[in-house]
């Protein structure tokens, strides 16, 4: 007997998951389901990501519906159309020896008539998400009122998007003596009263301990100053050749921008945000899944649906606003039993949320240096050995030998492996040679230097900021936050002025831009912080200077792009060209 099938689970499942490869349950699976076939009661899972939920519901679901009537019997709640989908496939996996099963995904952005279409031709289970879910039941498109079994899968996720009014609307479509599993991989208190209010004596498991991020990740952390966050994204991801990640940013704006950048600078990376369109994020998604996008520059919202196993690395090149998400964003490696490596890229002004992190993860983070750039080189060269070492030899190159031989004739072996590494490694190390340190201490006082003196701005100019007295700043304590923020030394802020609700203060002329993009759509617990040069008399400003939002427009020597010099690619795929942009 199969560990699988010892938990209650008929044939045709158990020969779908022998062809799936399964060998033995999840920790989830194993909890929940043999409660789920022997008993008819709610049940609130909590484990995290990858942990092999969809099954965990899933072989109980198939296997308790009635294949033979058409009627819809299961639904499934789920946050994001990509999660929807997954689910269906795998669903379909599952039952594909239960004859007569048929599962249906009802997702917005595609069209609703044609899923209506699939429904009527008979569901027993639908996967939905909340909103188009809502709009078929209002339209009569789709009938829940006969249902057995609800899915919750992701509660906290669906709560956190604000789909708690969809989520009662649906329920209240279905009959009171349903069966209600709810899946999750936090409990935050929006959880626990849907579990309160929507379900009866829930049995409930835990996987691991409440909230933890998965044992299998890492969780490390590199202090650097503000403005060195996207010279420190690089040389993470040069230190790491193979890397395959997912690079967490804050806002669209900033999402775009760094995976531009990335993209300039020769890497394979692309933007996945909400302000792409559904085919473009198809596009992006396909790309990274064939591995042809090694780094990700993702939102939270829109990284929900990332389904893929192997990514090596979390990079968080800021922390997210809400902290809990964190734990989503470290979940998206470590999967299916791999380990996986979590960032974080902070300020010393953000280490106080590390601890914090700590609390929630219940690991702790490994304090690392962000590697020099000789450290880089080396990684790279021997990086660059193994994979001349690795590469199959291609045959069409035999007719050319006799031509590359006479070329190279008269040098030795030596000489020649110098040579040959060479070519590829010159431009990278040229590129190192020239930076400095990223690394900040954090107990703090050393400091970078203030960029680059190929500004042309003189002079004094004087800012205004919004928070003040009220918010319980004095000048000193505003200085303080200031300096700590924008990592400077504290003579490079000066004539600070606190009023009650807003402040003033000044810095050379050639840290405008610097300071101006640091407080770009910039969040101090959930409130926007906003800083401009002021025009006020009295403010000793540049009048009328206006924030300049154009990038590049602050130049750091740090920053050059080698932009050709990574075409043979180090460590990124080989030859392979630029993903176009998505
Ligand atoms: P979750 O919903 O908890 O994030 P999934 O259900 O999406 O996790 O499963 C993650 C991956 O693990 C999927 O690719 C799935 O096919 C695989 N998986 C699930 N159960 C097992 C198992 N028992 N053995 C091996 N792989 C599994
Ligand atoms: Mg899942």
């Amino acid at each position: 007997m199969t560990k699988f099938e010892a938990l209650g689970l008929d044939q045709p499942l158990l020969d779908a998951i022998s062809d799936l490869g399964f060998e033995t349950p999840s920790e989830v699976q194993e909890k929940s389901i043999p409660i789920l076939l022997e008993q008819d009661t709610d049940l609130v899972a909590l484990a995290q990501t990858g942990t092999g939920k969809t099954a965990a519901f899933g072989f109980p679901m198939i296997q308790k519906i009635h294949a033979e009537s058409r009627t819809t019997q299961g639904l499934i709640l789920s946050p994001t159309r990509e999660l929807c989908l997954q689910i269906t496939n795998e669903l379909k996996l599952y039952s594909k020896y239960v004859k007569g099963l048929s599962t249906v995904a009802i997702y917005g952005g595609a069209s609703i008539t044609e899923q209506a279409k699939q429904i009527k031709r008979g569901a027993q289970i639908v996967v939905a998400t909340p909103g188009r879910m809502k709009d078929m039941i209002g339209r009569g498109m789709v009938d829940i009122s006969k249902i057995d079994y609800c899915v919750l899968d992701e509660a906290d996720e669906m709560l956190n998007m604000g789909f708690y009014e969809d989520i009662k609307d649906i329920l209240s479509n279905t009959p009171q003596e349903k069966l209600t599993w709810l899946f999750s991989a936090t409990m935050p208190k929006e959880v626990a009263s849907i579990a309160k209010k929507f379900m009866h004596q829930p049995v409930e498991i835990t996987v691991g301990t409440k909230n933890a991020g998965a044992s299998t990740v890492q969780h490390e952390y590199y202090v650097v100053g503000g403005r060195d966050r996207y010279s420190a994204l690089k040389r993470l991801a040069d230190a790491n050749p193979g890397i395959f990640s997912v690079v967490f940013c804050r806002t669209k704006r900033d999402t775009q921008r760094v995976a531009e950048k990335l993209i300039e600078d020769g890497y394979n990376a692309g933007a996945l945000h909400g302000d792409l369109s559904q085919n473009q994020r198809d596009l992006v998604m396909n790309a990274f899944r064939k591995k042809q996008v090694q780094m990700l520059v993702a939102t939270d919202v829109a990284a929900r649906g990332i389904d893929v196993d192997d990514v090596t690395h979390v990079i968080n090149y800021q922390l997210p606003d809400e902290i809990e998400t964190y734990t989503h964003r470290s979940g998206r490696t470590g999967r299916a039993g791999k380990s996986g490596i979590s960032m974080v890229i902070v300020t010393r002004s953000e280490l106080r949320k590390i601890k914090t992190i700590e609390k929630i993860v219940k690991q702790d983070f490994i304090a690392k240096k962000i590697p020099t750039g000789i450290e880089i080189c080396e990684i790279q060269l021997y990086h660059l050995a193994n994979r001349i070492k690795d590469t199959k030899i291609n045959k069409e190159i035999d007719a050319y030998l006799p031509a590359i031989n006479d070329v190279l004739e008269g040098i030795d072996r030596e000489e020649l492996i110098k040579k040959m590494v060479s070519v590829e490694f010159t431009q990278f190390s040229n590129y190192y040679s020239k930076t400095k340190d990223l690394n900040t201490s954090e107990s703090g006082r050393e400091s970078v230097s203030k960029g680059n003196a190929d500004s042309d701005n003189s002079g004094s100019v004087r800012y205004f900021i919004n928070i003040g007295e009220r918010d319980g700043y004095d000048w000193m304590s505003l200085k303080d936050f200031l300096r700590d923020t924008l990592n400077l030394e504290k003579e490079d802020i000066y004539n600070v002025d606190t009023k009650d609700s807003f402040s003033f203060f000044n810095s050379d002329a050639q840290l405008t831009d610097f300071i101006l993009q640091t407080f770009t759509e910039f969040k101090v617990d959930g409130r926007f912080i906003n800083v401009e040069v002021s025009t006020k008399p009295g403010g000793q400003g540049k009048g009328g200077r206006k924030r300049d939002r154009k990038r590049g427009n602050r130049k750091s020597g740090g920053n050059k792009s080698f932009k050709g010099g990574k075409k043979g690619g180090y460590g990124k795929k080989g030859g392979k060209k630029r993903q176009g942009f998505y």
